[in-house]
């Protein structure tokens, strides 16, 4: 096995060749519910013995790993004999408590054969989009990591319900790879990769080498649907790739049961889907902005207020805001849209939906009169935005 690249050397822009995959010091590995449980058999433990056996040989090249590991619901419902996925929320909290026993079970026990100890991570959105609980995740994985230890990250399904979880773990893998600051997200998958068009009703779909995450054709090709044991499909793995390209990671979506899939990846072989990142890398706290999924409310903007926010690093005066929507209360998350409802920015908000209804569209030298006291002059500024 050999390193995809030197860390002395500079990170790539054009996408030549698989080389090009940053200096690799720490990855990110999320493993799909259908190829942790066999397509919802049970828990595959040879399988799962594999990849921890390359997960081994990356740590002792000095390669990080954390592991994003779904299945809890499926290893669940098998536990539990049910054939298929309970759709009330309870039902699936209880299946997901029953499977996480397991699933940490099993990834322990192979880690073990190797020396290596695991530790159960697990997260929901609020622990990411609150900023003091975001930073603490991180310091504990970072000690994690340097303490050799393989964290184990799922999301925390037992506490969550539909509105306030990440969705799948291809976006928790994303966010993951932002928090921890690694150069590539993997994820393991029961395709050989993304293919131009969907290979389950195509038998001439070609399999895409490599792209840019942002690239807009990719969007097309992705289908949205997944085998009905987890939560992801193609489109979301396109997304989690946008994200992880925030922080500058690599994406690279790849079969799973392919043969030593992991180290044939580390050593740049051409296997599955690599998705580069290809645009400038956002600050650590602007990683974390974007990093929100659930927006409270909805900001119409005026074109020149787009404009300006495109061009120039301004903040967002209330002048330049025509509708606001949604309850939010101060310091949420809005989006700011123009007027035919594209996006163009996100961002904390500086007064509550009421306030700001109130003050659409005036001068920040009115906020005072219509409100009888002003915070800040700006409804979102320009160090607690992203512009998309
Ligand atoms: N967290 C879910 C589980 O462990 C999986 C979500 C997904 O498949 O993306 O069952």
């Amino acid at each position: 096995m050999h390193l995809i690249k030197s860390p002395a050397e500079p990170s790539a822009k054009s996408l030549k060749e698989r080389s090009q995959i940053p200096a690799t010091r720490r990855w990110v590995v999320k493993v799909g519910s259908a190829l942790l449980t066999a397509d919802g058999k049970g828990i595959d433990n040879v399988a799962i013995a594999g990849w921890v056996k390359q997960i081994a040989a990356l740590r002792a090249v000095g390669v990080e790993v954390v592991l994003v590991s779904s299945g809890a619901v499926a290893e669940g419902m098998s536990r539990l004999g049910w054939a298929e996925r309970p759709t009330s929320i309870h039902d699936l909290q209880a299946a997901a408590a029953v499977g996480q026993m397991g699933l940490v079970q099993t990834w322990e026990s192979c880690f073990q054969e190797h020396g290596l100890h695991t530790a159960q991570i697990l997260l929901t959105h609020d622990d990411l989009s609150d900023r003091k609980r975001y930073l603490n995740s991180r310091s504990a994985l970072l000690s994690l990591l340097a303490l050799g230890v393989v964290p184990v990250v799922n999301e925390n399904d037992t506490v969550v319900t539909d509105e306030i979880r990440f969705g799948d773990n291809d976006t928790l893998g994303a966010l993951v790879t932002n928090l921890v600051e690694a150069e590539v997200l993997v994820i393991l998958t029961d395709q050989k990769g993304m293919f131009d068009s969907d290979p389950r009703g195509n038998s001439e779909a070609k399999l895409i080498s490599q792209a840019r995450a942002f690239d807009r054709s990719l969007e097309g090709m992705a289908s949205g649907t997944s085998g009905g044991l987890g939560r992801g499909g193609m489109a979301t793995k396109v997304k989690a790739a946008q994200l992880a390209a925030r922080s500058g990671a690599a994406t690279v979506i790849v079969g799973g049961r392919e043969r030593a899939v992991l180290e044939r990846v580390f050593a740049a072989e051409d296997l599955g889907t690599l998705l580069v990142a290809d645009k400038a890398l956002f600050a650590a706290r602007k990683q974390w902005l974007a990093g929100h999924l659930q927006m409270r409310g909805e900001l119409v903007l005026d074109d020149g207020a787009v404009r300006a926010l495109r061009d120039e690093t301004v903040s967002l005066l209330p002048v330049g805001v025509a509708a606001v929507s949604g309850a939010f209360s101060r310091g949420e998350m809005v989006l700011c849209v123009d007027s035919k409802g594209e996006r163009v920015a996100c961002g904390l908000v500086n007064y509550d939906s009421s306030e700001s209804k109130r003050i659409v569209g005036v001068a920040s030298s009115e906020i005072e009169t219509l409100l009888g006291y002003v915070d800040e002059p700006e409804l979102i500024h320009r160090d607690n935005m992203v512009v998309y």
